[in-house]
């Protein structure tokens, strides 16, 4: 049997870290065993529906890189993947279990149903529809809600991939809800559906929806469905580590991510580590590795904390693993202003000296506009500085004039000007913590910076020795 594994997202807003890591998995999985990850979009909530939602999804998990195989925009043989054009098949379904006595017209008004629950409640016992199914139900004609009959009050065992053995006694079993009274399908019910007409074989979702196991259990009992393979991943906590994160928690959306410069195979990376390891130290994965490499048998039980920082480490690891090439395309709207009008290969150059130091392509500015714009002097960034606040005034003047007449001197290339630096620290007897800094400043006025030489030999001997006449002149 071909693996076929799905993300169901309804289109109730943008996606957020949380659901992603809900789109990764089943892909990871349908893409190690050669099978298919469906995208389906579960828009039976029309209270819920937000405008435009289910474009941005599908944006979002284009630049994730996670490509489903059959869904919206795609298509596929097992459609619609839209729960809103698939009525016809829940009606087919739900008279299944009609002509089988297993499903009923629920005739009660909220009214009356308060009313149970408050005499469960002074009888201090737990409310269940099932205590109160009707006699002579009406005949199911749309207007009414139509409810699952559960046929057998017992206790349920299943095996969850990630979760293990797991059971739940006749409490957990209650008569529910398949068709509500708009004509449309509750998800308990409609999900069960499609992932049988959709030949799912894997049903890969958040842990949230474990207490409802017996209820989807005995539904595909009543309809004669086998069980797919369940695995309930574990929640993602927000970075204090106690709750679940969510969107009131700040989780931000990917797109979010992916404006301020975090590249998506990075993202990926993280996302998998959120509940998932190899076994070995590895934290670095592409997603060709991942692919290779997931099982949902490593998937950890319990949940998984969110950590920006890490987020962002890996996603300066994954700049690094990028061909300049790439790198070029991807940083194409994040460059400083001043870089417009610049050429291909200066920028290239300058790209390639900052390569190793972003952390996202949103920290190209700071990095790089000293390169296409006079910078202003700044002496907060000396005074603040432990290191260079120790110079005397005079000092900081010897130092600069004596680096300037050394540069002037300089062939230029990264070599000379490292021999040329080691002279200078000879002649000034400074250590380079502190004469390196200070050149560092004067040239760029930038919090960081790549290797001095490399800076210098990029910023060309008319521009060094030009700005440091300028840190001279300004102090
Ligand atoms: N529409 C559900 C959600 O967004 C999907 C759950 C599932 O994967 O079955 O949470």
């Amino acid at each position: 049997m071909t693996t076929r594994t799905r993300f169901a997202p309804s289109p109730t807003g943008y996606i957020h870290v949380g659901n992603a890591r809900s789109a990764l998995f089943p892909y990871l999985l349908a893409k190690q065993q050669k099978g298919q990850f469906i995208l389906r979009i579960e828009d039976t909530d029309q209270a819920r529906f937000v405008e435009d939602a289910t474009d941005l999804i599908l944006d979002t998990l284009t630049w994730l890189g996670l490509t489903w195989d059959e869904g919206p925009r795609v298509g596929g043989s097992y459609g619609p993947y839209f729960q809103t054009e698939r009525k016809s098949s829940y009606q087919a379904w739900a008279q299944k279990l009609i002509d089988k006595g297993l499903a009923y017209a629920d005739p009660y008004t909220p009214e009356e149903v308060e009313a149970f629950r408050e005499q469960a409640k002074q009888e201090k016992r737990a409310f269940l529809y099932r205590d109160h199914r009707p006699e002579n139900p009406p005949v199911w004609d749309g207007s009414m809600p139509l409810r699952f009959k559960v046929p057998e009050i017992k206790r349920y065992e299943w095996h969850d991939e990630v979760m293990g053995d797991l059971s739940a006694g006749p409490e957990a079993l209650d008569d529910f809800i398949l068709i509500k009274s708009d004509g449309l399908p509750t998800y308990n019910f409609a999900h069960i559906v499609d992932d049988a007409d959709m030949q799912v074989t894997h049903v890969i979702r958040g842990l949230e929806y474990i207490p409802s196991m017996p209820k989807y259990l005995s539904l595909y009992d009543a309809l004669e469905l086998p069980w797919p393979i369940f695995a309930h991943l574990p929640h993602i906590l927000a970075a204090d580590g106690k709750k679940k994160l969510g969107k009131r928690d700040g989780a931000k959306s990917v797109t979010e991510y992916r404006d301020e410069g975090i590249l998506p195979e990075a993202m990926l990376n993280f996302l998998a580590s959120m509940g998932w390891n190899d076994g070995t130290e590895q934290e670095v994965f592409t997603l060709q590795e991942l692919v290779e490499k997931f099982s949902l048998d490593r998937v950890q039980r319990s949940g998984a904390r969110f950590d920006e920082q890490r987020l962002l480490w890996l996603n300066g690891q994954h700049i690094r693993l990028l061909s300049l090439d790439d790198l070029y395309q991807r940083v194409t709207p994040f460059w400083p202003e001043s870089a417009r009008n610049a050429d291909e290969a200066a920028k290239k150059q300058v790209l390639a000296l900052v390569q190793d130091r972003l952390k996202t392509l949103a920290d190209l500015p700071v990095l790089t506009s000293y390169f296409f714009e006079e910078p202003a002097p700044d002496w907060q960034m000396i005074t603040s500085n432990k290191q260079l606040a120790k110079l005397e005034n005079q000092e900081v003047a010897q130092l600069l004039e004596a680096a300037k007449a050394a540069l002037e001197a300089s062939a230029f290339d990264p070599e000379s000007l490292q021999e040329t630096l080691n002279g200078l620290l000879e002649t000034t007897g400074q250590k380079p913590g502190i004469l390196f800094s200070l050149i560092r400043l004067a040239v760029s006025w930038a919090p960081f910076s790549p290797a001095l030489n490399d800076t210098l030999a990029v910023l060309g001997k008319d521009t060094v020795v030009r700005r440091l006449s300028a840190a001279i002149a300004s102090r």
